[in-house]
């Protein structure tokens, strides 16, 4: 599927924390995310208490505006959301330059763009504009500053909201093998790479998903899409049940921009998930960073205390526009968005179709006798290390550690231990959880 569309349908709208956009923009994801995801939106009251954090009021803006006392408009929240302070507080005041001026934003590195700002917590109220707007306005002039905000905390008034889907490998869930789990954070306002651009990623990972199951005994793979941090908290914290079947996190950011793909690490660092993905980028250039190495995001929740589900972040971090109205669909390119579905596409197959073989026979096996021989002349790879595979079933190894000990392709694994598992002479044991009990 084409991606840069529905991120052109994503990117304009006035996306917060919780917001009329934000629905709209979970609400476009659902049309483009295949049916057998089920996906849903999940509302949640403002106020309630979500571990040590609180469920975010809804925000509205009616109309914001920076006026001269002489008439001049210079600044119209209906240009641009980007204008305003993220949960701006709603003000209607006069003020000279000195008392406008520390409410004012603007980006030194990109004088011609308008910078995001955001204030979700410490509310304040604040303006973002171009440097050269700024530098051009009369410091000798009063000004107006008006902002009709509000903080809706009646669920009625439509909530705080996520969206998420579930996808079965062929032949539906299996018990006790745990799900896989996409996310990207929809939130930023008016901004592309950050995060529409993750978003869509995912979307294409989910239809191939679709299209081309996972084979049976795999993990499900959940796709999760809401505000950044506090949606995935709010999320865990009334789905707690989730977090112990939870065996790897995949999050996606900022994929569309012209560069190599990066990756940050799990919190574990060197988990079975580190190394497939350093298995699957092996011929390509990419850049590696740490966990919770800037840009941070919604892995230090789900990797973080008391979740810890195993994350790694994918994105094309850094490139120049970010945070700012540069970040539009101007620099995002198709075959970006692309590329990265395929990479994400190939880490999910991979650590949600491995499972760990144990053992129910005794003695090396008579391979022959039960068609399990492998013919030189039809792989020689394979035929150099049939033995070594078969003596790794003893339920410590996982069939990306037999592959990666023997030096073989994860996939000629699996097929040919697949054998012993139809066969009966092994059991496939799930990928363990790394959740703690609290
Ligand atoms: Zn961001």
């Amino acid at each position: 599927m084409q991606l840069k569309p529905l991120l052109e349908r994503i990117y304009p709208l006035h996306r917060t924390l919780a917001s009329d956009g934000l629905d709209e923009a979970l609400r476009i994801v659902g049309e483009a995310m295949p049916a057998s995801a089920g996906y849903a939106i999940e509302t949640y009251r403002p106020g309630d208490s979500i571990w040590t954090w609180r469920v975010p009021e809804r925000y509205v803006v009616h109309d914001a505006s920076l006026e001269t006392d002489r008439g001049q408009r210079v600044i119209n929240f209906a240009h641009n959301p980007l204008h305003i302070v993220s949960y701006s507080l709603p003000v209607d005041r006069t003020l000279t330059w000195d008392e406008l001026e520390p409410h004012l934003f603007y980006c030194e590195e990109r004088p011609w763009a308008i910078p995001w700002h955001f204030n979700y917590y410490q509310r304040d109220w604040g303006f973002c504009l171009s440097k050269e707007v700024f530098d051009n306005l009369p410091r000798d002039v009063r000004y107006r500053a008006v902002i009709r905000s509000e903080f809706l905390a009646d669920p009625n008034d439509g909530g705080f909201r996520v969206g998420a889907g579930v996808l079965h490998p062929e032949g539906g869930p299996v018990s006790g093998v745990g799900e896989l789990l996409i996310s990207a954070h929809i939130c930023h306002p008016m901004q592309a790479n950050d995060d529409a651009a993750g978003v869509v990623t995912a979307v294409e990972v989910a239809r191939r998903l679709a299209e081309n199951p996972l084979p049976p005994g795999s993990m499900s793979v959940r796709f999760w899409f809401g505000p950044e941090t506090i949606g995935t908290i709010a999320y865990l914290a009334h789905n707690e049940d989730l977090i112990p079947r939870l065996k790897g996190g995949v999050f996606i950011e900022m994929t569309g921009n012209n560069n190599t793909i990066a990756w940050h690490h799990t919190r574990q660092h060197t988990h079975l998930l580190d190394r497939i993905t350093h298995y699957v980028l092996r011929n390509m250039d990419h850049i590696e960073r740490n966990f919770a190495d800037f840009p941070p995001n919604d892995e230090r929740v789900i990797n973080g205390p008391g979740v810890n589900v195993p994350c790694i972040s994918i994105n094309r971090w850094p490139y120049d526009e970010y945070h700012t109205t540069d970040d539009n669909p101007g620099i995002i390119h198709e075959e970006m968005l692309q590329s990265a579905a395929d990479i994400v596409e190939e880490i999910v197959r991979i650590y949600a179709s491995n499972f760990i073989p144990k053992r129910k026979f005794r003695g090396p096996l008579f391979l022959s006798g039960n068609d399990l021989w492998v013919d030189w002349r039809e792989n020689f790879d394979l035929n150099r290390s049939y033995e070594k595979i078969m003596m790794r079933f003893e339920g410590q190894h996982s069939l990306f550690d037999i592959a990666e000990e023997v030096g073989l392709d994860y996939w000629v694994v699996r097929a040919y231990v697949e054998k012993y598992r139809v066969k009966d002479f092994i059991e496939a044991l799930p990928i363990p959880s790394e959740a703690p009990d609290f």
